[in-house]
């Protein structure tokens, strides 16, 4: 059974990962939760890939936005636990979504 679109689900440290083995990385990426060589592979995937490189910024921003307004306390916690629902990131760092 090898005529399947074959994925290769290890990120071997030589490989390029693709665009959505990179949006997957992206949120720990952005926590620096990742190893040099995955953030090598990543930076290098978005040097050349607009779609992943606007999702980046996206994520980057949103979650600078996010981050200052948790610690301004200007975000209700309600809404703050709707947002990581809908993105699937930790936003406050208690290790839980939602
Ligand atoms: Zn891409």
């Amino acid at each position: 059974m090898n005529d399947d679109t074959t994925t290769d689900r290890n990120l071997a440290d030589d490989a390029v990962p693709d665009c959505n083995e990179t949006i997957r990385e992206l949120d720990i990426f952005l926590d620096g939760e990742i190893s040099e060589a995955q953030r090598d592979a990543i930076r290098s995937h978005l040097d050349g890939c607009m779609d992943c490189l606007g999702a980046f910024d996206f994520h980057a921003e949103l979650k600078a936005v996010i981050a200052t307004k948790c610690q301004n306390d200007e975000m209700p916690p309600d809404l703050l636990s709707r947002i990581e629902r809908c993105l699937a990131i930790d936003f406050d760092g208690d290790g839980e979504i939602g």
